[in-house]
C-alpha cells in the first residue's frame, strides 16, 4: 500500500469514528463541526433530557456549555466548555481532530447532509440540495480553525 493510500484510509476513518449533537445552544459549534467534516446533529428546540436520551440512543457525544449537562457524563459522553471558542478547541484537542479542512469531507452546514461534487466549483448536499461554491464557507473557516488548533 502506498504512502497516499494508507492518508486516504486515515483520513476516511477519522470521519466515521466520531458522531456529536450539539445541544440547543450550541448551533454555532454544529455548524463548524459539520464544516470540518464531522457528523453533528443540531436541534434548536431539543430539551436537557432529550439531548441526552437521544445522544445516549444513538452514541453521539454532546457537545454543550450547560454544565447541568455534566452531572450525567457517567452515562454519555459530554463536551463542555463555556465558550464556542473553547468548546471547538477542547474537541480539537480531546479527539485529536485535524483543523485542516477537507472541502470534499465538508458536511452542509444546514442540515448535516453529506455533500457530492456538483461541478468543478460546486458541491451539493445530498439531503437538501443546496449548492456550495468552492471556498465560499470554507476559506473564512480555513481562518477560524487555524485559532482551535
Ligand atoms: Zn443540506
Amino acid at each position: 500500500m502506498s504512502a497516499y493510500c494508507q492518508q486516504g484510509a486515515l483520513a476516511y476513518f477519522r470521519y466515521m469514528m466520531h458522531k456529536f449533537l450539539a445541544d440547543s445552544m450550541v448551533g454555532d459549534v454544529a455548524r463548524n463541526m459539520r464544516i470540518l467534516g464531522y457528523d453533528t446533529e443540531y436541534y434548536s428546540d431539543m430539551t436537557q433530557v432529550d439531548t441526552l436520551h437521544y445522544a445516549i440512543t444513538t452514541g453521539r457525544i454532546i457537545l454543550t456549555k450547560n454544565q447541568k449537562l455534566c452531572r450525567y457524563a457517567r452515562d454519555v459522553c459530554i463536551i463542555y466548555a463555556a465558550t464556542t471558542h473553547d468548546i471547538m478547541k477542547k474537541v480539537i484537542a480531546v479527539f485529536n481532530i485535524s483543523t485542516d479542512i477537507m472541502v470534499d469531507k465538508t458536511r452542509c452546514t444546514i442540515c448535516n447532509g453529506e455533500q457530492r461534487k456538483f461541478d468543478d466549483k460546486k458541491m451539493q448536499c445530498t439531503s437538501c440540495n443546496k449548492i456550495y461554491w468552492d471556498g465560499t464557507h470554507v476559506v473564512h473557516m480555513r481562518h477560524t480553525a487555524e485559532r482551535w488548533a
